[in-house]
């Protein structure tokens, strides 16, 4: 092997051991953000070392396409992420998931006349495709769904049977073009690609709105998944590192959301639940019965002579960008004596995560914020919970209707505590498109308008005390 070679496999060794570090560091708040900047200084060296340190004879207008396909990258890759809001996060994750799976297919496109037609490397090339093309036509659709543009679970009859026999299909058609003499062309070869593609587009279009996270993750895995094949195709362990990691971490992550929704992965795919799509805003349904309102002052004062509060942050919180205030908030009832946490539901929010990096933000001490199953039993024991733009999250339907679309997914006990106040602007639902009976609790009082102009008129209530 030649020494350029040689430092060619350290640099992708370098960046497989990044990957593994960048990722255990992201497992705890405090550490992310190291842990991604590990992870992109690891895959800097192997692209650097991947143009530099080949053994290709390669024209020099090539090196001009790479360094100008980078540097437009670049800048569209971090234009985005630094402007896109913390709410629209999933979306920018499911359209760079699609790239990246777009990137596996073409990678099998452009390599498959080059390549010997044997067994191993056929399998690689053909699931590197059929995955890479599922994951990317997945993803724009959930994009597109996520975004508001499809917001309605389109459902044809049979759909699962439909999908299902694409599914079995397209793994038939794959053993074909391995197994059988002459059935390899190109044509063939567009076609799988086509029907791939299709696959994608029909597997995500009936699912709802509020299954689009979980639906990202998987697609995330498959996208891992057709990158490992790339990486097994080129010999490129750095590739392949990052193909399997991203491929277990998604699967892992779709688990783990699966779980604290209490929906197995199944119900995900072929159920109806939030088939409403995004948060549209449409009215809550159902007879509630009569809700009563607090004012901020009566609620400050509330406050201010509790001895334990818990807030309980939700989608609301963060598309108002009331994080800051909320902290605010906090700091004036401890500088008071009272005992405040935070009650953090594992899918609060639109993505996992969603609450711990938005209170991240605004400082907010992570010991502070404690998960579901922590907080759980200090409800019966708190004088006041303030519910602040979360609905799904609380809502009792949860434990005692079983027709409840949302029947069975363990939630935030808010309606043990002695008061229970809920920031909201209106009575529409939440993303699950319910009714939430938590809201006509005798116990509850709602403190209705957008979140951050309330809690401002709190934090200057309890200033003024
Ligand atoms: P919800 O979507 O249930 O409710 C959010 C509430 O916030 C709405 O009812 C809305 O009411 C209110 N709201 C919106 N804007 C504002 C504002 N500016 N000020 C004050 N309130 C506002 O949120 P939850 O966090 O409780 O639940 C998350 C949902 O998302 C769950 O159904 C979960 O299953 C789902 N989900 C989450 C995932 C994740 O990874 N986090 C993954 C998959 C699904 P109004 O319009 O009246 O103001």
């Amino acid at each position: 092997m030649s020494l350029n070679l040689s430092l060619l496999e350290i640099c992708y060794l370098i960046a497989s051991v990044t990957f593994v570090i960048g990722l255990k560091f992201m497992g705890n708040p405090k550490t992310a953000r190291r842990g991604n900047l590990i992870g992109a200084f690891g895959m800097t060296v192997a692209i650097i070392g991947t143009v530099v340190l080949h053994d290709q004879k390669v024209p020099p207008i090539i090196y001009g396409l790479i360094v100008l396909a980078i540097f437009i990258g670049t800048i569209i890759g971090w234009l985005t992420a630094k402007k896109v809001a913390m709410t629209k996060m999933p979306e920018l994750v499911s359209l760079f998931n699609g790239m990246g799976g777009a990137c596996a297919a073409l990678i099998s496109l452009i390599e498959y006349p080059h390549m010997q037609h044997e067994t191993g490397s056929m399998v690689a090339v053909l699931a590197g495709l059929v995955i890479g093309s599922v994951s990317f036509s997945g993803s724009m659709i959930a994009f597109l769904k996520l975004n508001g543009t499809l917001n309605k679970a389109l459902r044809i009859p049979a759909y699962n049977i439909i999908n299902t026999l694409i599914m079995a299909g397209l793994f038939i058609w794959v053993v074909l073009m391995i197994i059988m003499p002459g059935f390899d062309s190109a044509l063939n070869l567009y076609l799988l690609l086509f029907f791939a593609l299709m696959y994608g587009v029909l597997f995500v279009i009936p699912i709802g709105g509020a299954d689009m996270p979980v639906v990202i993750s998987l697609l995330n895995s498959f996208t891992g998944l057709a990158a490992a094949f790339g990486g097994f195709l080129y010999g490129n362990k750095a590739m392949l590192t990052g193909g399997i990691l991203v491929g277990s971490a998604g699967t892992l992550l779709t688990l783990v959301m699966c779980k604290a929704m209490n929906r197995p992965l199944s119900n995900v795919i072929f159920g109806a639940f939030g088939g409403s799509g995004a948060d549209t805003g449409s009215g809550a349904e159902g007879a509630g019965g009569s809700v009563k309102d607090i004012s901020t002052t009566d609620l400050a004062v509330l406050m201010n002579y509790s001895k334990k509060v818990i807030i309980v942050p939700g989608y609301g919180l963060a598309v108002a960008q009331a994080q800051h205030v909320i902290h605010e908030i906090e700091l004036l009832l401890e500088s008071r004596g009272v005992d405040v946490k935070y009650a953090i539901h594992p899918v609060a929010g639109r993505m996992p995560g969603h609450m711990n990096v938005l209170l991240a933000e605004s400082s907010v001490d992570y010991d502070k914020l404690l998960e579901m199953e922590e907080i759980n039993p200090e409800f019966s024991s708190t004088d006041v919970v303030l519910v602040v733009g979360a609905n799904d999250v609380v809502n009792p339907a949860a434990k005692t209707d079983p027709s409840s679309p949302i029947y069975g997914m363990p939630i935030l006990e808010v309606n043990q505590a002695a008061h229970i106040i809920v920031n909201k602007r209106s009575m529409n639902a939440g993303y699950a498109g319910i009714d939430n009976p938590l809201f006509y609790d005798p116990k509850t009082s709602m403190l209705f308008g957008d979140a951050k102009t309330v809690l401002t008129a709190l934090a200057n209530e309890l200033k003024a005390l």
